[in-house]
């Protein structure tokens, strides 16, 4: 479902999805691949938004991991095409 209208009203309809994600935990799905190993996640209850880190954990996708991500992300496509370049 989408909502078009402003985000205030988003984030407290998410105050009973998260105390149901605290609950039973989040249900994060694959919403981007950023490479084979990293992938950013959003959770179907509350919206929340992680990524996997360096480090393969996953913690929260602020500005700042979506910025990290989206510079893997070039790359990461770049390379691929490299490479798919020297193979043919
Ligand atoms: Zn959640």
């Amino acid at each position: 479902m989408k909502i078009s209208t402003s985000h205030h009203h988003h984030h407290q309809g998410n105050k009973f999805s998260s105390f149901f994600c605290n609950l039973f935990g989040h249900h994060y799905v694959v919403s981007k691949k950023v490479t084979e190993h990293i992938k950013e996640y959003k959770c179907t209850h509350c919206h929340k938004e992680v990524t996997t880190d360096v480090s393969g954990k996953l913690s929260a996708l602020t500005p700042q991991m979506q910025e990290i991500n989206s510079a893997l992300e070039d790359m990461y496509r770049k390379r691929r095409s490299r490479v798919v370049h020297q193979v043919a």
